[in-house]
């Protein structure tokens, strides 16, 4: 079966405060339809937060352990409705609440998949929302459009599906959206701004991010207006609807290098000297100490960085040293390393294994 992850912002299920059930009948429907295509479906869900927060006849959040209570009292309504919905299709479900901090931990990434694979061959639809509750700042994706596309890693979708109230991605001064998109380039980044909805975290910001993401993955990503027609089959069949990010021509990432480069934060960014970049992009090295420059953030081994140059991103990988460590022994040669740090050490700051070109 392929696999498609529809994800449904704040403001596309919930109406006047409360969770649309129609929206989420005709949502079930098609994905029921799709079954008999050859499609297995996942939902990543928004609208915890506001569900909760319409049931105390709230309008917003005040603060982060307000939007966590909300969201605990939103998402078990989340559950029910898209229970009843699918059910009446004579679908289960399953709640699966992810955070960062589980995505970015290779044995969770894993048991999560492992789950999403058992609840496919049972037929079952994985509805998946990031676990509000406990996720703070520093351990949360921040938002279900990332979350989508992250949830896309995970289950290695074939497509990812961003149901929105806008109906494409719309360039400046454009008043129909791009049917197509080939490659996010800075024009397109421009055009993207910031805001979000009411309720939601999202906007085309976090939209690019996970069309960044899917793409480079090889997985196509649509940006589409929730509320269409039939819009789920529609994009499933491949019909010109709503913006198409196609998989990049760069050249597909394999699914480790994937997560390695999204799934967690980035800690610090190492500059590079002018030469390093080919080391990096042609002849597929390790980035030794001596081609770095300069070091920002404070991190340590083990931890997730940018690897830039003048030029811009070269890639993302994992360092084998604390910020303290390389900024002793940046531009240093492999031999010389021991002497300053007073120990022996494997002479790569970031091994290719461990380094994912952007
Ligand atoms: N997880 C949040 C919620 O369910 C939504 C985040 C978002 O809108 O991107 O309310």
């Amino acid at each position: 079966m392929k696999t498609i992850v529809i994800k449904i912002g704040t403001s596309t299920l919930v109406r006047s405060g409360a969770i649309d059930d129609q929206f989420l009948r005709d949502l079930a429907h098609q994905i029921e339809i799709l079954r008999g295509e050859g499609w297995q479906s996942v939902v990543v869900t928004s609208g915890a937060v506001r569900a909760g927060l319409n049931v105390l006849s709230r309008e917003r959040a005040q603060n982060l352990a307000e939007k966590q209570a909300a969201a605990a009292i939103g998402q078990s309504l989340l559950m029910r409705a898209y229970r009843r919905a699918l059910g009446d299709e004579g679908l289960h479900v399953a709640q699966m609440l992810l955070t960062r901090a589980d995505l970015g931990d290779r044995r969770r990434f894993l048991n999560a998949r492992h789950t999403a694979n058992q609840l496919f061959a049972w037929g079952v639809v994985p509805i998946i929302n990031e676990n509000d509750t406990v996720a703070t700042e520093e351990i949360r994706v921040g938002d279900n459009d990332t979350l989508a596309a992250l949830s896309g890693l995970v289950v290695g979708a074939d497509k990812v599906l961003l149901l929105s109230d806008v109906d494409g991605f719309y360039l400046p001064g454009k008043n129909t959206p791009e049917a197509t998109i080939e490659a996010i380039t800075p024009e397109i980044e421009a055009a993207a701004g910031g805001a979000g909805s009411i309720g939601g975290t999202g906007g085309m910001r976090t939209k690019l991010e996970a069309a960044r993401i899917s793409t480079r993955a090889g997985c196509e990503l649509v940006i589409a207006q929730g509320r269409a027609t039939e819009v789920v089959l529609r994009v499933a069949r491949g019909e010109a609807i709503g913006t198409r990010f196609l998989v990049s021509s760069e050249g597909r990432l394999n699914a480790r290098k994937s997560w390695l480069a999204h799934s967690r934060r980035v800690e610090g960014t190492l500059h590079l000297n002018p030469c390093a970049r080919a080391a990096l992009e042609e002849r597929g090295s390790s980035l030794l100490p001596v081609g770095i420059e300069g070091v920002e953030g404070e991190f340590g081994s083990g931890s997730l960085v940018s690897v830039r140059d003048k030029l811009g991103e070269i890639g993302r990988g994992v360092v084998r040293f604390s910020d303290e460590e390389l900024r002793r022994i940046a531009g240093h040669k492999s031999n010389e390393l021991a002497t300053i740090l007073g120990r022996e050490v494997a002479p790569e700051a970031i091994h290719r294994d461990e380094f994912s070109l952007s």
